[in-house]
């Protein structure tokens, strides 16, 4: 791996209530998303092999995609401007006439932002493209939300920190499931599941397969009702949810992933899906700076 990111620890928040104690479990959460203040924890590991790649290929650009709240798209602006790469975003939509924090943040890192409507950027982002172009030597294309097998492979350094904690299950939230594939290449015995954010979101199993080039693959379950309506949707409940787990266990979480994974995994322990002496491990992969986009006040912390 580089070691642009690498944190040396991951903090862990225990989570023990009254629920966990009759359950007889060990509930933990693994704290990516304090690797750093800006970047989301698993997209600076989904990144290292295009930034390797970029590095042996001596290309001087890097070229990816996202929405106006993208974690992926200023976290590609942040590995730029270390590398000094120069960084092109290219953005689902008009440009806002006010830019989100998310873009702001880009641009101070220096990401040259271009705009393209939505049917434009879902006909550029449907291919799955070559990284690397030896017609167009000069720059790196990375798909939307790292979602390539490189992205799994960097995902999969995860793991590094999460087998520390010797878990029998592992939780994560999917988006593009390349975070999910690159857990579930290292899980060994565990059981890795996946909370989609999104309501489609119905082929993970597809996608895991060009991910992984179809490798001998882990336990693995897809709990798919926890969307909350879709991507970046969200109700009362949700945000009642973060504000609980945040008092009651110090627990931030933001209402696109996150959340969304941490309310699925409390449900679960409630309806007894945990036999007891199982370990738990839920991976905060971050994604703090998007609760910036809810009204002022939604939220405690
Ligand atoms: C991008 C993101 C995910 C989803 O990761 P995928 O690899 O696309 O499945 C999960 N959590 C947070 C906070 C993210 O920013």
């Amino acid at each position: 791996m580089l070691h642009l990111f690498e944190p040396g620890e991951v903090n862990v928040t225990e989570i023990r209530d009254s629920a966990t104690e009759k359950a007889g479990i060990d509930v933990k959460v693994l704290r990516f998303d304090e690797a750093h203040p800006v970047i989301s924890g698993n997209k600076l590991y989904k990144l290292n092999y295009f930034l390797e790649t970029a590095v042996s290929n001596g290309v001087r650009r890097l070229v990816t995609f996202g929405g106006a709240y993208s974690n992926h798209l200023v976290a590609t602006a942040f590995a730029g401007s270390q590398l000094q790469f120069e960084t092109v975003g290219i953005v689902r939509g008009e440009k806002p006439r006010f830019l989100s924090p998310t873009l702001l943040a880009c641009e101070s890192y220096g990401m040259k932002l271009t705009y393209v409507s939505r049917s434009e950027y879902a006909e550029r982002t449907k291919a799955r493209m070559p990284v690397f172009d030896p017609v167009f030597p000069e720059q790196l294309v990375i798909p939307e939300g790292g979602y390539h097998p490189l992205g799994a492979e960097g995902a999969a350094g995860m793991m590094d920190h999460i087998n520390l904690l010797r878990p029998t299950h592992i939780c994560v939230a999917i988006g593009t499931a390349t975070t999910f594939a690159g857990i579930l290449r290292k899980a060994g015995d565990a059981t890795v599941i996946g909370v989609p954010v999104l309501k489609n979101l119905t082929d993970t199993h597809n996608r895991l397969f060009y991910l992984d080039g179809g490798k001998k693959m882990g336990k693995n379950i897809i709990w798919n009702e926890y969307h909350f309506g879709g991507y970046a949707k969200r109700n009362e409940e949700l945000i009642e949810f973060m504000n609980r787990i945040y008092m009651q266990h110090h627990l931030p979480s933001d209402f696109v992933y996150t959340a969304k994974m941490l309310y699925a995994v409390f449900e679960k322990i409630k309806q007894g899906f945990f036999t007891k002496g199982s370990r738990i491990v839920c991976v905060h992969t971050g994604g703090l700076q998007g609760n910036q986009s809810l009204p002022p006040g939604s939220l405690v912390f």
